[in-house]
């Protein structure tokens, strides 16, 4: 049998697909990279590189306005939609080069941009160039779901791969979703000058949060007058961008009208699967998944799938994940590599809602033995002296202490997870988060204020006695 041309060939270059192609080639392995679009992916052009940079303007914005709060003057600011999103854009500009094709042409990728398909299991073809490898990893991203609601896309509706191109003023938005995508902009547009009003078929936001987390981003956002109308469909949508008129349907069956000017998709993602020649491949689809085992191996043994396009949980961390996992299998081949299912991951509302393991719901729906012990953040001094209180934190643990979950809703909460991410991965118990030192005064002190609500439990007043008695203590 010939040897084929690569080690690894990657179709896609995002998140994923660009720490297969990096990180094969630093290994040393023979990569070509396949990318129809512009690489850097999702991450980069429409999803958490400008919608970050988005909500820091808007923070500012909104910082200026309440600046009372930390005792400077207030100042009510008028935002100027078209120079923040150039902002935007100068961020993206300036992370670009790390994954342009030059940069990984220097890294020795074979880089291929354009359009391509499997046309044997064992080959993908672009732009006219056969490309046959030992190994090749589909990296292909999602895209967002479009409704098929009568009128949506000929009222012009946004999505978040065209939020960031708006140069013109937004002065009302209606946002379609409030999952995390939907909450983080209607905020950030809130803040930015917009009224916002927010449409979903759920009862509340963040449906995958506890109700009482999410409760507390839903009240900051309904304090800085963000519209929701919940348990609500969406029978069409008239006009064009600029004058729009959405008529939703609530729960009783009445009908009300929502006049906008803009409208904001953000109700899903689809795996890009399309066009790739899964088929020819023998690479199996079920539902518009892509089947593949624990291994991230699809039907296909010599085909892996990483990131978006392999279902499940859709982050960037866990796309890059993925891709060291394949590199493992494809390069060491270490087969029994698989991805970790210790997964945090954080909404970057104000106060941001982060999360790694099992909530309490989930544990208590899954029959999960568990205990919970939360902290709030109006009890850490640090967060006082940021005026900043608002929020707790919740872990929970199995019934011999040891971490299986954390939650945290409040300021910087998507940093302050990662001390439980790397207790939940190692299997440590609260009673470690409790004995290390935390500098003084942080909001990550939360973590060990949180896991010492576990060791004060067990100060019962029967325990108490009997250390009294025992070390001879005069105490009440
Ligand atoms: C608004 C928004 C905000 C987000 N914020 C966050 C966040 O804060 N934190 C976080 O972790 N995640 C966030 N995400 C999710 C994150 O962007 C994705 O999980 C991540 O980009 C997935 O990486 P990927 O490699 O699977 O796909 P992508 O990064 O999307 O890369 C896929 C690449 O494949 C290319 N491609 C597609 N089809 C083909 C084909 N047929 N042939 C060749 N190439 C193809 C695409 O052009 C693209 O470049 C956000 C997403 C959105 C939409």
């Amino acid at each position: 049998m010939a040897r084929p041309d690569f080690d690894i060939v990657v179709i896609g270059g995002g998140a994923g697909g660009l720490v297969v192609a990096a990180g094969g080639a630093a290994l040393g392995a023979k990569v070509a990279l396949v990318e129809k679009h512009k690489m850097g992916g999702d991450c980069l052009w429409y999803g958490c590189v400008p919608s970050k940079t988005l909500i820091k303007s808007a923070h500012v914005a909104h910082a200026m306005r309440h600046a009372d709060r930390w005792a400077i003057p207030p100042h009510a600011p008028s935002p100027d939609l078209a120079k923040v999103m150039e902002r935007v854009a100068g961020v993206i500009r300036g992370i670009e080069p790390n994954d342009s094709p030059e940069r990984f042409r220097s890294l020795g990728v074979d880089v291929n941009l354009g359009d391509g398909k499997f046309v044997a299991p064992d080959a993908f073809e672009v732009n006219g160039r056969r490309l046959t490898a030992k190994t090749f990893v589909i990296a292909t991203g999602s895209r967002p779901a479009m409704l098929p609601i009568p009128g949506l896309a000929e009222a012009g509706a946004l999505t978040n791969e065209t939020l960031f191109d708006l140069r013109e003023d937004v002065p009302h938005l209606i946002v379609i979703g409030s999952g995390p995508i939907g909450s983080e902009m209607a905020q950030a547009f809130r803040r930015l000058g917009s009224e916002v009003s927010v449409v979903d078929v759920a009862p509340r936001i963040l449906p995958r949060e506890d109700a009482d987390m999410a409760d507390v981003v839903y009240r900051r956002m309904l304090e800085e007058g963000v519209r929701y109308h919940f348990e609500s469909s969406i029978a069409k949508v008239e006009g064009k961008r600029g004058d729009v008129r959405m008529t939703i349907k609530g729960k009783d069956g009445a009908e009300r009208s929502i006049a906008a000017t803009h409208v904001l998709v953000a109700a899903g993602r689809k795996a890009n699967v399309e066009n790739l020649g899964l088929d020819v491949a023998g690479v199996q689809l079920d539902k518009g998944r892509i089947v593949s085992d624990a291994r991230l191996r699809t039907t296909n043994p010599r085909i892996y799938v990483v990131g978006d396009v392999a279902g499940g949980y859709q982050f960037t961390h866990l796309a890059e994940h993925h891709a060291g996992i394949v590199l493992r299998q494809a390069v060491f081949k270490l087969f029994w590599a698989k991805p970790s299912t210790v997964v945090p991951w954080c909404t970057y509302t104000d106060p941001e809602l982060a999360r790694v393991g099992p909530s309490e719901d989930e544990a208590k729906q899954q029959g999960i033995a568990h205990k919970v012990y939360r902290f709030a953040f109006d009890e850490i001094d640090r967060a006082r002296a940021e005026g900043e209180t608002e929020g707790f934190a919740k872990l929970v643990t199995d019934p011999s202490g040891r971490l299986i979950g954390a939650a945290i809703v409040g300021p910087h909460a998507g940093e302050l997870i990662a001390e439980a991410v790397l207790a939940v991965t190692k299997g440590m118990k609260a009673s470690d988060l409790s004995s290390a030192i935390h500098a003084y005064p942080t909001l990550a002190s939360i973590n060990r204020r949180a896991a010492d609500q576990r060791q004060k439990e067990g100060l019962t007043p029967t325990s108490k006695a009997w250390i009294k008695r025992i070390f001879g203590l005069q105490g009440a």
